[in-house]
C-alpha cells in the first residue's frame, strides 16, 4: 500500500466500506467518525471523551489537510488489548480475585510506555482513555516512547502490606510475558507507587531471570532516576511558569488551588512553594483541606508523611494544624480570589459549574496534573470565560518524560545527577510549551494550548503511521 493510498479515505457509512470522503463536509467526517468508534464500544464513556476532545480539537488540522481524520481513526484502535484474572489470598486465607488489564495502544514511536492504576473504578473504557492520552503526551516529549496503559480494579484501601504484595506478585505473574524493555515498560499511576513497583520487578525478575529495564519509577538502589517521583508535579508547575512569563501572570504571590493529595499533588505543591506562589488546597475522595495562608515546607511535610507513610486521610491533617479547614465531600474549586488551578487527583474532577466558579473567583489558567480532569463541558466554560487550559497531555508530561529518562539511564548503565535530570525536565517542558504554541498559532488558534497540545502530540504520531506504511 502506498502511504498516499490512505490520505483521503474515511469509512464513513455503516456497511463497513471504504468511501472516498473529499466531497463530505469535514464536520460531518467528523461526526460520522465519532459514532463509528462510540458504536463500536458504547460503554466505554471516558474512552469516548478523551476520543471527543482530540477529534474535536484538531478540527482546525482536518480542514487542512483531511488525510488525517483516517489516521486518528487507525490511532484509536489499540494495537492489542490484554485483559487478566489476577487471583491472590487475603491475610486470613481467603481467595479474591480480580481483573487485570493492559492496553497497548501505539507503538509508533517506541515500546508501549504508561502507567498502572490500582483503583476500584478502572474498566477497560478508564485504562482505554488513558492509553489514548498517553499516546499523544509521549509524543510530544520528543522521546522514543510508544503509548499504553493497565492496571486492575483492586482497591489497596485497607489493604495490607502482605496483601498488596501478594496482589503484585500475581498480577505480574500474568503480566510478564507481555511487557520487555524493548516491548511495554509500564510504570506506577493511582495508587501504584514506589512500594508497588518494587512488588512487581522483583517478581518479574524472577519469571525472567532478567535484570532489565521493564518498569520505570524504580527506587534509585536498582535503577531508578532521581527526580522521577518529582516529576510529574514539578513539570506541571513548570509548564505554569512557561505560560506564566510568556502572559505575565506572576507564579509569585498567585494563589492557587490543588486536589489530590498523592504523588503529583505534592511534588506540585513543593515546587509551587519554591517558586513563591501560594498553594491554599490539598484533597482526598472524602473532601479537602484549606490552608488560608499556603501550605509551607513543613505543613506539607506533615501532609507527606500522613498520605505516604501513615497512609492516611486529609482530614487528619486538621489536628495538626488548627488554623486549616476541612470541606467534607467537596472538592476545592469554591475558594475565592485565585489565579491557578492544578486539579491532579482523578479523571472528570471538574465539571461546568466547578468550571463557572473558577472563573467567577478569579482564574486564569487550569495546569492539569491528573489525566482528563475537566469535563468537555468544563472545557467550554473555560473557553468562554477566557480561561487557558494546559490540558493533560502537555501539563503532566513530565512524569512520563523522566521515566523516558530512566529507560536511557537504564541503557545506557549510568545514573545522571538530580541537576542534570531536573535541567533535562525543564527544557523538555519548554519544548512541549513551545510547541504547543507554535502549533495553535500555525492552525488559526493563536494562545489555545490545548489545541496546541493535540495538534502536535497527534501529528508526529500520524505522520509516522503513514511513513510505517499505515499501521
Ligand atoms: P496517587 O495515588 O499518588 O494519588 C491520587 C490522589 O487522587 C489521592 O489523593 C486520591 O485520594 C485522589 N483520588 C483518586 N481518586 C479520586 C476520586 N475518585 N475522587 C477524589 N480524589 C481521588 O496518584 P497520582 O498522584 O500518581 O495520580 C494523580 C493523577 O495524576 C491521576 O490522574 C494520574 O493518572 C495522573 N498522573 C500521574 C502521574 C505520575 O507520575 N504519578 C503522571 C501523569 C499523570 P484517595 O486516597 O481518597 O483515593
Amino acid at each position: 500500500m502506498s502511504p498516499q493510498s490512505c490520505d483521503v479515505v474515511v469509512n464513513s457509512d455503516e456497511t463497513g466500506r471504504f468511501s472516498w470522503a473529499k466531497s463530505v463536509p469535514i464536520e460531518e467526517q467528523i461526526e460520522s467518525l465519532y459514532k463509528k468508534v462510540e458504536v463500536r464500544d458504547p460503554d466505554q464513556k471516558e474512552f469516548l471523551q478523551a476520543f471527543s476532545e482530540v477529534l474535536h480539537s484538531l478540527t482546525p488540522l482536518f480542514k487542512a489537510e483531511p488525510k488525517y481524520l483516517a489516521v486518528l481513526e487507525t490511532i484509536a484502535e489499540p494495537e492489542r488489548i490484554i485483559v487478566f484474572r489476577v487471583p491472590w489470598l487475603d491475610d486470613r486465607g481467603h481467595q479474591r480475585v480480580n481483573r487485570g488489564f493492559r492496553v497497548q495502544f501505539s507503538s509508533t514511536l517506541g515500546p508501549y510506555k504508561g502507567g498502572l492504576r490500582f483503583h476500584p473504578t478502572v474498566n477497560l473504557g478508564v485504562i482505554k482513555f488513558l492509553g489514548f492520552e498517553q499516546i499523544f503526551k509521549n509524543s510530544l516529549t520528543g522521546l522514543p516512547m510508544g503509548g499504553g496503559k493497565g492496571g486492575s480494579d483492586f482497591d489497596p484501601k485497607g489493604k495490607s502490606d502482605n496483601e498488596i504484595l501478594r496482589f503484585c506478585q500475581s498480577f505480574m505473574t500474568s503480566l510478564y510475558r507481555h511487557i520487555g524493555a524493548d516491548t511495554d515498560v509500564p510504570a506506577g499511576d493511582i495508587n501504584v507507587g514506589g512500594r508497588e513497583i518494587g512488588y512487581l520487578f522483583g517478581q518479574y525478575k524472577r519469571l525472567m531471570n532478567q535484570f532489565e529495564g521493564v518498569l520505570t519509577g524504580k527506587a534509585l538502589n536498582w535503577g531508578g532516576s532521581l527526580i522521577r517521583p518529582e516529576a510529574t508535579g514539578y513539570g506541571a508547575v513548570y509548564f505554569a511558569q512557561n505560560w506564566s512569563e510568556d502572559n505575565n501572570v506572576p507564579l509569585k504571590g498567585a494563589r492557587c488551588l490543588i486536589s489530590g493529595s498523592g504523588n503529583v499533588a505534592q511534588y506540585t505543591i513543593e515546587k509551587l512553594i519554591h517558586l513563591g506562589a501560594v498553594p491554599l488546597t490539598m484533597s482526598d475522595s472524602s473532601g479537602y483541606v484549606y490552608e488560608p495562608e499556603g501550605f509551607t515546607p513543613e505543613k506539607l511535610e506533615k501532609m507527606m508523611e500522613i498520605k505516604n507513610v501513615r497512609r492516611g486521610r486529609v482530614s487528619d491533617y486538621c489536628a495538626a494544624f488548627p488554623s486549616s479547614k476541612f470541606f467534607t465531600g467537596k472538592r476545592p474549586w469554591d475558594i475565592q480570589n485565585v489565579k491557578y488551578a492544578f486539579p491532579s487527583a482523578t479523571q472528570n474532577e471538574i465539571d461546568a459549574s466547578d468550571a463557572r466558579m473558577l472563573a467567577k473567583n478569579g482564574c486564569l489558567c487550569v495546569v492539569e496534573g491528573a489525566n482528563m480532569p475537566s469535563t468537555n463541558e468544563a472545557i467550554d466554560v473555560y473557553k468562554q470565560s477566557g480561561i487557558i487550559l494546559c490540558p493533560a497531555k502537555a501539563a503532566n508530561a513530565g512524569g512520563v518524560a523522566v521515566s523516558g529518562l530512566e529507560m536511557a539511564q537504564n541503557s545506557m548503565r549510568t545514573a545522571w545527577t538530580r541537576e542534570e535530570v531536573d535541567e533535562k525536565l525543564k527544557n523538555i517542558i519548554k519544548s512541549i510549551y513551545e510547541n504547543c504554541k507554535e502549533a495553535a498559532a500555525k492552525y488559526g488558534h493563536p494562545g489555545d494550548i490545548q489545541m496546541g497540545a493535540n495538534i502536535a502530540g497527534f501529528l508526529k504520531v500520524a505522520d509516522s503511521v503513514i511513513e510505517q506504511g499505515c499501521v
